[in-house]
């Protein structure tokens, strides 16, 4: 039977549903221990898309109660220094999540500052120490856009298990990290990645149960590479003139899939959500790590 419209998968209310549970876990972490989650932004330059992702982040914070301060530096800031801010960071006690803003200025050296992050500290989850608890199955943190993902089917009730999921991009921050939150056991899904190199990527798409686009070109997706019934989660963010477009041809898929994600308000407000999570699981681990000492 065809699909009449696709279910809209509502970004903007999980997140909230996110963001309630976080505001109520770190009033209870609060009155337990005093410990106010506290995230520290770092900001180079005055790139106007970095400007509002990092607004909103701190708005997203102050809402649920966390503490959030940022450190804006000149574009012109060499690696030393910022290196030192970060270290800096790292060493205050104060300060349970450190996020850098991304991108960085070319002539920084962004995966060395990112290096530098403290593991525990690494609330956007990209040091290779908590890649590497993520592929295993015991992450300390998710990264953040995956994580908001894998939140939203959860809580739409997509079921994974056995299902074929095509993931669309092989980044450090999206792609690769996507494919192994839906492989995990658990998760249960069978996982295909596609590049710039894949052949045929329309046919390969064709297939997938679950489709994830993370391109980062508009309407990637056409209507003729989604197989009917099919779940479409378009983490793509383009802008184009005034809008904002995803990596999937939202009106063209809608009439194709079951569930769809729109753009802006599908995974976007997830990641501002996942991150205030990871803030207070940093904020729990030092409570934790306090407790050990006290009873040792
Ligand atoms: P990225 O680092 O540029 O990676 C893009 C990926 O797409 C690469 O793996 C690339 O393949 C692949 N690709 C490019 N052209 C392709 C083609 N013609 N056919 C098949 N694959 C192709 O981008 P990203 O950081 O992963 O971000 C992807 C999109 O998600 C962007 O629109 C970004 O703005 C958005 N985003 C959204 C959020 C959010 O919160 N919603 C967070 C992060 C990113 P190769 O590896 O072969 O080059």
């Amino acid at each position: 039977m065809p699909i009449v419209s696709a279910q809209i998968i509502d970004g903007k209310a999980i997140a909230e549903t996110v963001r309630n549970q976080v505001a109520v876990e770190t009033q209870r972490l609060i009155s337990e221990s005093g410990i106010i989650p506290h995230l520290a932004a770092v900001l180079v330059g005055n790139d106007p898309a970095s400007e509002v992702y990092v607004r909103n982040k701190e708005r997203a914070c102050h809402k649920a109660g966390l503490k959030s301060t940022l450190h804006r530096l000149d574009a012109t800031i060499n690696q030393a220094k910022l290196l030192t801010l970060v270290h800096a960071l790292n060493s205050d006690p104060d300060v349970h999540g450190i996020l850098v803003q991304l991108p960085l200025p070319k002539h920084l050296d962004s995966m060395q500052i990112l290096d530098a992050i403290a593991p525990t500290k690494d609330v956007d989850a990209f040091h290779p120490e908590n890649t590497g608890l993520m592929l295993q199955g015991r992450p300390r943190f998710l990264p953040c856009t995956p994580a908001g993902v894998m939140k939203m089917l959860e809580l739409t009730g997509v079921r994974t298990a056995g299902k074929h999921a095509v993931v669309i991009g092989r980044s450090d921050i999206v792609g690769k990290p996507m494919a192994a939150l839906l492989v995990q056991k658990g998760i249960d899904a069978t996982v295909t990645i596609c590049h710039s190199r894949t052949a045929d990527i329309g046919a390969v798409c064709r297939t997938a149960d679950i489709l994830i686009a993370a391109v980062g070109i508009p309407k990637f997706v056409k209507g003729d590479m989604i197989k009917p019934g099919a779940v479409v989660i378009d983490v793509g963010i383009n802008r184009v003139g005034e809008r904002l477009v995803g990596d999937v041809d939202y009106a063209a898929a809608s009439s194709i899939a079951s569930a769809i994600t729109p753009v802006p308000g599908g995974v976007g407000p997830m990641t501002i959500a996942m991150l205030l999570q990871n803030t207070l699981t940093a904020a729990r681990l030092v409570q934790k790590r306090s407790q050990a000492a006290f009873t040792h």
